[in-house]
């Protein structure tokens, strides 16, 4: 039997078995690096709505001070109103009058607005802070799950992964370059086996020549419709 075909086919059982390892961590990372987003644009959330709110007091002290100044005028005025002696003056003070009164009205409908505002940016903050917490337990929950499954298989992977990259050194570049970029393209699978006549990968049939050919297993024979290294079933690695 060529050497290389032993080889090849302990090598495809040892990545068939990481490949196992790495579907028992599950979706695991994917949910982690979700929440992890999740948490992100939730913090954002939080950053800009305590911006909001920031400027929000800024505006409420600038229209209370509209207010009180309007308010001052206003008594000046109309405390003024009684000593005028020309209808002129009268007029003048009456305007000043209807300002500072229209002046408060439009910024008390204005604070009436900015409390609004300020009162749904405090149930968004409390919402988004809720939600955040919520999610850190989450997170730290699946965190734990993960490492846990990682330090169960880890062994194992490193065992694995030692084997294989002895074995890799010890095949032939093409060879080797071959297998890697099959198994790329066909879900982690470069050698398959003829199975009642057929490739296991893509179940074509393989021509009897052939298939005496690929028993023979003395030689590199390809799958002509996946390009899958052929072997022989009892070609087993352990
Ligand atoms: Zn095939």
């Amino acid at each position: 039997m060529l050497e290389e075909l032993g080889m090849l086919v302990r090598l495809q059982s040892i990545d068939t078995h990481l490949m196992d390892l790495e579907a028992e961590k599950g979706d695991l990372p994917e949910i982690i690096k979700a929440l992890n987003r999740e948490i992100a644009r939730f913090n954002k959330t939080i950053e800009d709505t305590d911006k909001t709110l920031k400027d929000i007091s800024v505006q409420r002290k600038q229209f209370d001070q509209e207010v009180e100044g309007s308010k001052e005028r206003l008594k000046k005025s109309q405390n003024t109103l009684f000593s005028v002696k020309t209808t002129r003056e009268y007029d003048a003070i009456s305007s000043e009058i209807e300002q500072a009164k229209h002046n408060i009205v439009d910024f008390e409908r204005k604070l009436v607005e900015l409390l609004t505002r300020e009162e749904e940016a405090g149930k968004t903050l409390e919402l988004t802070r809720e939600k955040l917490a919520q999610l850190e337990v989450e997170l730290k929950e699946k965190q734990a799950d993960m490492y846990e499954r990682m330090e169960s298989s880890q062994g194992e992977e490193l065992r694995l992964q030692h084997e294989r990259e002895k074995l890799v050194v010890r095949i032939k570049r093409p060879v080797f370059s071959h297998y890697e970029r099959i198994r790329k393209i066909r879900d982690g699978i470069g050698v398959a086996q003829v199975d009642n006549g057929a490739c296991s990968y893509c179940f074509a049939m393989i021509p009897p020549q052939r298939q005496t050919e690929v028993k023979r297993m003395d030689d590199l024979i390809l799958c002509e419709v996946c390009g899958c290294i052929l072997v022989s079933p009892d070609e087993n690695a352990a």
